[in-house]
């Protein structure tokens, strides 16, 4: 929409029931409601959608990168409507969406592909994988964002993972052709920005490093990448331009890699803008939308091959609502302050604002935010300095993640590969000293103001040791220690080997304003049963007390105990029966919510009392699923 106004281009939105006040909706100059409330029945929602077109008048369409972006039959839907369709042409979306066809049309251009059984036939899957070796990545041949996606070791996993990829590719794409690939260990992954017009020239704009992943998903992209020789960009480059050419692509495309040392490998083409495309803007100095709707207009490339530049380094990470502490589950609430960081080589790319609503019916991205450097280390220094000056209140989000992921030695120095994320994660290394001290100052405070009666003098989860005292709290199944000691002017706290000074500004039952180490800081902060949460800087912390006698906590209970969905969501399997005896980590439900599966396990060993709900059931979120008792 910038860009359209840039070009004195008017801009029509359309938006659900619940993004009637969003910002995308205030953006444009004008818009249409869709109804409905789910994105089955407003963005999703195709006839409802060319019916917008239609009253709206609408020249051109342009889909973004979400929804019906690499939908076919909304593409023709559009050019039916007499609007032109901003993207390639129908049969190429189509072709490119089934991986089983597009790796075809790889092999047919010339490009390697990764080794693998690209028939679809269920019964030699199994004969095949032995062939290709293990490990094997088995796929959906209409997937996408990960689903249908499962990574297979031993022969004896292949039966199970292929029915949860089937199960799961049919749910999300109703259709569950799946096929097989080598699963490269460690590769990294580089994808190529190209961009054809409609006069058959296709150019490429460079690469893009999407390493940084977690399951599979991307965190965080950069531009150039740091494994990527100008031979290798030049060999990728001319290989996806050869794909794009064949295929008869015209827009914006992005045609994904696996990369090995100086070996690289097609993995899919993206027909579609994509979420990452601003560090090739502000490496190539290109407005990528202004290149699309230039092409949908029929015009022909002005620049050569020759005169595309890369200069600087750019790197991207994605802002969402969902709490890293708790498995990355979406967060929502209203954004009570939202200020994103400002300076020069600072990019916000946003889609909310303060006051704006965060639901549970759509992508938890609430913005993203891309920095530019002269150099990489200028880069990563100014994503860092840009993160610790973000400030989100109201809603959980990945901010401490993404504190932590900058300033890991992997992502400095740029030796990163698509499993090193998942490798390094530990989620009480973004816990930051600031939550526990000002949790630990707040238990306190609320303990001097209460006197005896307070329930954590009580129930001992501090004591007192002469001055000093001590609280332990337990992150995951680690005990934390947490010293506070008094001094003139507030508490010195101390955390291993770490001290800060926390001078208490003031204190109530919900939250706390101090000074930490001279820096003015303010949370929020709850008690519900032995749980502290505090929300700090847009991040939610969950700090179990620690209470002598109780055992270990989350464990002690969990035997006898019941078992909760952690998100609305739908029961896909049952693994087990009430009386079974089960395993510490044992599967026992499987649920799909936010279109992914979340497995719900046995936290210690104990028996089933209880399952509460069968396949295919609807669950609320923070419903007991299972009842677990001791043997
Ligand atoms: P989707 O379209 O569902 O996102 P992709 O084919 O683009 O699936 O793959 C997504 C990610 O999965 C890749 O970036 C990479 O991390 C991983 N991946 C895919 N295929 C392989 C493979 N053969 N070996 C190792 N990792 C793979």
């Amino acid at each position: 929409m910038r860009t359209c106004r840039e070009m004195g281009i008017i801009t029509v939105a359309v938006y659900s029931e619940p993004d009637a006040d969003a910002l995308h909706v205030r953006t444009a100059d004008e818009a249409l409601p869709l109804g409905g409330v789910s994105s089955l029945q407003s963005y999703l929602n195709t006839e409802k959608m060319v019916e917008a077109v239609r009253r709206s008048g609408a020249d051109a369409v342009h889909p973004g990168y979400g929804f019906l972006a690499e939908n076919a039959a909304f593409a023709r839907a559009v050019e039916t409507a007499g609007a032109v369709w901003i993207g390639p042409p129908p049969r190429t979306i189509e072709l490119m969406g089934d991986k089983i066809r597009a790796k075809e049309a790889a092999v047919a251009a010339g490009v390697p592909v990764v080794p693998g059984y690209d028939g679809s036939d269920p019964n030699h899957l199994a004969r095949e994988a032995e062939r290709i070796g293990y490990p094997v990545m088995l796929k959906a041949a209409a997937g996408g964002g990960g689903k249908g996606m499962r990574a297979v070791h031993h022969p004896e996993e292949l039966p199970d993972a292929l029915d949860g990829a089937r199960r799961e590719a049919r749910a999300s794409f109703g259709d569950d052709r799946v096929f097989l690939e080598k699963l490269l260990v460690r590769p990294r992954h580089v994808e190529i920005q190209v961009i054809a017009d409609t006069q058959g020239a296709v150019l490429y704009l460079g690469e893009r490093d999407c390493s940084v992943q977690r399951r599979h998903q991307k965190v965080v992209e950069e531009a150039p990448s740091p494994a990527v020789t100008p031979e290798l960009r030049r060999r990728m480059g001319e290989a996806a331009a050869q794909l794009a050419r064949n295929a008869g692509y015209v827009s914006a495309g992005t045609v994904e890699f696996l990369v090995h040392g100086s070996e690289f490998y097609f993995l899919e083409m993206n027909t579609r803008i994509q979420v990452e495309h601003p560090v090739t803007e502000m490496v190539t100095g290109l407005d990528l939308v202004r290149l699309q709707l230039q092409i949908a207009a029929g015009e022909q490339f002005e620049l050569t091959q020759e005169q595309v530049t890369l200069s600087g380094h750019a790197i991207e990470v994605r802002l969402y609502a969902e709490e890293p502490n708790r498995g990355f589950l979406p967060s929502t609430g209203t954004l009570r302050r939202f200020v994103p960081p400002s300076g020069p080589g600072v990019r916000n790319d946003v889609g909310v604002t303060r006051g704006s609503v965060v639901t549970p019916f759509y992508d938890p991205m609430l913005a993203k935010l891309i920095v530019h450097g002269a150099t990489r280390a200028e880069a990563t220094t100014r994503l860092a300095h840009a993160l610790h000056d973000y400030q989100v209140v109201g809603v959980g989000t990945n901010l401490a993640f993404l504190r932590w992921l900058v300033r890991t030695p992997a992502l400095l120095s740029g030796e990163v590969d698509i499993e090193f994320l998942d490798r390094a994660w530990r989620p009480e290394e973004a816990l930051p000293l600031d939550a526990l001290a000002l949790g630990a100052a707040w238990l306190s405070g609320r303990a001097q103001t209460q006197g005896a009666a307070d329930p954590w003098r009580a129930r001992s989860g501090w004591r007192h040791c002469g001055m000093d005292r001590h609280i332990r709290f337990l992150h995951g199944t680690d005990p934390v220690d947490v010293t506070l000691e008094y001094a003139r002017d507030g508490w010195q706290i101390r955390l291993g080997e770490t001290t800060v000074s926390v001078t208490v500004l003031s204190l109530d039952d919900a939250g706390i304003a101090a000074t930490v180490d001279g820096r003015r800081t303010e949370a929020a902060v709850r008690i519900d049963g032995e749980l502290l949460s505090i929300t700090l800087d847009g991040g939610l912390y969950d700090l179990p007390l620690y209470l002598p006698g109780a055992g270990s906590p989350g464990g002690g209970r969990a035997a006898a105990g019941s078992l909760t969905a952690p998100m609305p969501g739908v029961v896909v399997k049952v693994h087990v029966a009430a009386g079974e005896s089960v395993a510490a980590h044992q599967p026992l439900m499987v649920l799909e919510a936010m279109k992914m599966e979340h497995v719900i396990e046995a936290p210690q060993v104990g028996k089933i009392a209880e399952i509460l709900f069968a396949q295919g059931d609807m669950v609320a979120g923070g419903a007991t699923v299972v009842r677990m008792e001791e043997e």
